[in-house]
């Protein structure tokens, strides 16, 4: 992946226009896994989702293999990002009214009517690995860091060849953290995938072959 030029302008309450993200160039290779460390604020999660192609950039490209996403129209780059990108918010955002296992299998909804019976049981065994019990309990009931885990297994029933994660260990204690961080390297490894964190917690950015220092919307090198 390489982002090129890349900036993010927003608003303030005032409607003043302010920067919130500056990055020249960064360059990341397949397969790399990569942690982005630094402050509240600093614009961790607005560069993932430039990565990730959900926010499109004031301006500068992001390209991934031959794909420049600032190319493709919007409903091209829902199914790019369907296709490549498994993502965990920070907030989660699962579906409250739905089960775990229901929204573990909810991305496979957008391109077909019902998941396989292999699907299922990929869910059931992620949901499983992840210490997560009774597949059947609404997400509504459940604890901040259950919820964490259910959001990772959503980001990762697909198979993504691209993963990237908010603060994937943040809700959760150190024994949960440290198995979600061993799953979550698991996966990259079966898959090759490229692997993008951005987290406070030493234990994980100290797991990632290289860690970015995102400083008031700036990248500093920091490993
Ligand atoms: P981090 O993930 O490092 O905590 P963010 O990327 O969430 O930082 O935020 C970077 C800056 O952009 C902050 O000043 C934040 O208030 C601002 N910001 C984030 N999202 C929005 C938004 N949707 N509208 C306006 N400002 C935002």
């Amino acid at each position: 992946m390489i982002l090129s030029g890349v900036s993010v302008q927003r608003r303030d309450s005032n409607g003043r226009l302010f920067t919130t993200l500056s990055v020249a160039d960064l360059s990341i290779p397949a397969g790399a896994r990569i942690g982005l460390a630094g402050p509240s604020g600093a614009g961790k999660s607005t560069l993932l989702d430039v990565m990730a192609g959900l926010l499109v950039p004031s301006t500068g490209t992001v390209t991934w293999g031959a794909t420049v996403l600032s190319d493709l129209c919007d409903r091209e780059r829902a199914v790019w990002r369907r296709t490549y990108v498994g993502q965990v918010f920070q907030d989660f955002l699962l579906i409250p009214e739905l089960s775990i296992l229901a929204n573990v299998v909810l991305p496979l909804s957008f391109s077909q009517f019902w998941p396989s019976g292999d699907q299922r049981q990929r869910a059931l065994d992620l949901i499983h690995d992840l210490g997560l019990k009774d597949a059947g309990r609404r997400a509504a009931v459940l604890s901040r860091g259950e919820q964490q885990r259910v959001a990772l297994a959503r980001a990762l029933i697909l198979r993504p060849s691209i993963l990237l994660a908010d603060e994937p260990t943040a809700s959760l204690d150190q024994a949960s953290a440290a198995l979600v961080t061993d799953l979550l390297f698991d996966v990259v490894r079966q898959h090759q995938a490229t692997l993008i964190i951005a987290s406070h917690d030493p234990a994980i950015l100290s797991r990632m072959d290289h860690v970015h220092h995102v400083v008031a919307g700036q990248l500093q090198e920091a490993s």
